[in-house]
């Protein structure tokens, strides 16, 4: 199942657009396309059984003036980890963790695929991630049972203001990282059957000259999925709808010689297998 949010309303995808949820199950689910991860088990359902096999829906085909919003677009709690890839944690200059460090973007930093990113003043950089979406509340998870917590995945960008962000006497990720439209997030959350193998997929970004920026793969994780889950949960309860950015690889702007970073104009492409791929555009306050 692929499922998007095109002009604040929840849409799953067909052989040929999409279906609006909302109409299709007589407004059963949606259109908050937030609402449907606090009734997951029984939305997978109804997809499975019901909306599959509905004929004459129908189907959407979004325009160019459509809106893409972010497919979970108001979290309660937005969970985030650094440096957790190995040749990351290299390229900033510091130690492989032995714990993952935390930090949250604020939820008001979500916006969608397509987005215009006003670029505030400093030294904005980027961050492909994957991330991880909530189906239901999990609180001390063990490795064995973490997938299935697990509503579906996405592709977000950790973008980084990095003056604010390193700023003295402690740094400030959080904030750092949560300016308006600083977590461009989807274009479609997908849903862990689609993949072959949700432990290992290649992601990366570039720009609109088709410099490659960054490129991974999510297996080379210091903590991968199941292990994030188990490490926040023991503190955290997860709630359906949670988001988890799982941390960037290497080829940030910060970690390059010289350093470079998001200009007016830039379009940053990123991309996940199996996901799609996430088009925004930076421009000046
Ligand atoms: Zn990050």
């Amino acid at each position: 199942m692929r499922l998007a949010n095109i002009n604040g309303r929840l849409v799953l995808r067909a052989a040929d657009g999409f279906i609006d949820v909302a109409k299709a199950s007589d407004g059963r689910f949606g259109p908050d396309p937030q609402s449907v991860y606090a009734c997951w088990p029984q939305f997978s359902t109804w997809v499975q059984a019901e909306a599959r096999a509905q004929d004459g829906l129908e189907i959407i085909e979004p325009g160019i003036e459509a809106v893409w919003g972010p497919p979970v677009p108001s979290p309660r709690q937005i969970f985030a980890i650094g440096l957790n890839y190995r040749d990351h944690a290299r390229e900033s200059g510091v130690t492989v963790p032995e714990e993952p460090p935390v930090f949250t973007k604020f939820p008001t930093s979500l916006t969608g695929h397509l987005r215009d990113i006003t670029l505030p003043e400093g030294s904005v950089d980027w961050e492909v991630e994957l991330v991880v979406v909530m189906g239901s509340t999990c609180h001390r998870a063990t490795r064995d049972t973490a997938w299935q917590h697990v509503a579906g995945l996405t592709l977000g960008q950790d973008l980084s203001e990095r003056r604010l962000q390193l700023a003295g006497p402690v740094p400030q990720f959080s904030l750092g990282k949560s300016y308006p439209g600083f977590a461009p997030l989807g274009p479609e959350l997908v849903t862990l059957e689609e993949f072959d193998d949700p432990d290992d997929l290649e992601l990366g970004c570039n720009l609109q000259d088709d410099e490659v920026l960054q490129k991974g793969r999510t297996s080379d994780m210091v903590f991968d999925v199941p292990e994030l889950i188990v490490r926040l949960s023991a503190v955290c309860p997860l709630l359906p709808g949670d988001l988890i950015f799982t941390g960037t690889p290497a080829g940030v702007g910060a970690g390059r010689s010289p350093q470079r970073f998001l200009a007016p104009g830039d379009v940053l492409v990123s991309w996940i297998e199996g996901i799609g791929t996430l088009t925004n555009r930076m421009v000046s306050a």
